[in-house]
């Protein structure tokens, strides 16, 4: 999507030719299930959500991208202008809406299903984090003004699905073979949902921030205790999840930890500069 929104008004590459390129160049074959469990081939699947996704909103002339993959890197102080940590991240797209002059955030989201994209979601904390994030980024460049604000965080989600290719009527609802409108339409497969943002949110954002750093700095001095919390996202996304067991039952996790983990930093990809020695 960074070939396709890049910097001005005009669109770069198709979508569906930097896909085929990248599965290409990457030699991946996989394979995607649908909603319905179907098997698809991903190069053509791709293809069809790249095709479908530019048919679906055309050329945007009212959107001009101030940024595609804009990298920022903050670092956040506390209340006295002590250094608590180094905030980094990459925002997929920022833009203006040439019809209202507004500034906004663009993220892409690929999802099975069209996925709950509140505050209070998988999607709100990242969503909160960028713009406040964006907003400093953008006030320091001088494209946001003072006591202007960015305007949304707009989640731009394609449904990992191929078209539904039944008749249609004129009106776009599917067919059934005599004619009739079928009772079982498909899922769009594509929304753009805006995260509702406000000053209250920012300003909640911005305590959070600071006091995740606090909390993490009070760990790694051993000044707050460190305890597990075992939930239901632990089996889909803590990478630890086996030598934690391990260590809840008594066992050697240590050994585990010692062949199959090695340190690295997961924001090497998005830091700017060296870190400062603070
Ligand atoms: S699996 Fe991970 S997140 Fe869950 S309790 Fe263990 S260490 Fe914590």
């Amino acid at each position: 999507m960074a070939e396709w929104y890049i910097p001005g008004t005009k669109r770069g590459t198709h979508p569906a030719k930097t896909f085929q390129a990248w599965h290409t160049a990457n030699k991946r074959q996989f394979s995607q299930w649908d909603e319905q469990g179907n098997k698809i081939d991903a190069l053509e699947l791709g293809l069809a959500m790249a095709e479908g996704y530019v048919d679906h909103f055309g050329l945007e002339k009212h959107i001009e991208i101030i940024a595609p993959e804009m990298s920022i890197q903050i670092d956040v102080l506390d209340e006295n202008g002590k250094y608590l940590c180094t905030f980094v991240c990459q925002i997929d797209v920022v833009y203006r809406n040439k019809a209202n002059k507004r500034i906004g955030i663009i993220e892409h989201k690929t999802a099975k299903q069209i996925p709950n994209m509140k505050i209070n979601s998988g999607y709100g904390d990242q969503g909160m984090a960028y713009l406040w994030a964006a907003r400093l980024e953008l006030l320091r460049l001088g494209i946001l003004k003072p006591g202007q604000e960015i305007d949304h965080v707009m989640f731009n989600v394609a449904r990992k699905a191929l078209p539904d290719d039944r008749p249609k009527d004129k009106d776009g609802y599917c067919l059934n073979k005599d004619g009739t409108i079928s009772k079982r339409q498909p899922s769009p497969l594509f929304i753009r949902e805006p995260l509702d943002v406000g000053g209250n949110q920012l300003a909640e954002i911005d305590g959070r921030i600071r006091q995740e750093a606090k909390e993490v700095i009070a760990a790694r001095k051993n000044d707050f205790d460190i305890y597990k919390n075992p939930m239901e996202d632990c089996d889909r996304y803590c990478a630890f999840k086996v030598p934690c067991e391990l260590h809840s039952i008594g066992a050697d996790y240590e050994s585990v930890l010692d062949y199959e983990f090695k340190p690295w930093n997961p924001y090497d990809a998005h830091e700017l500069r060296e870190e400062k020695n603070h």
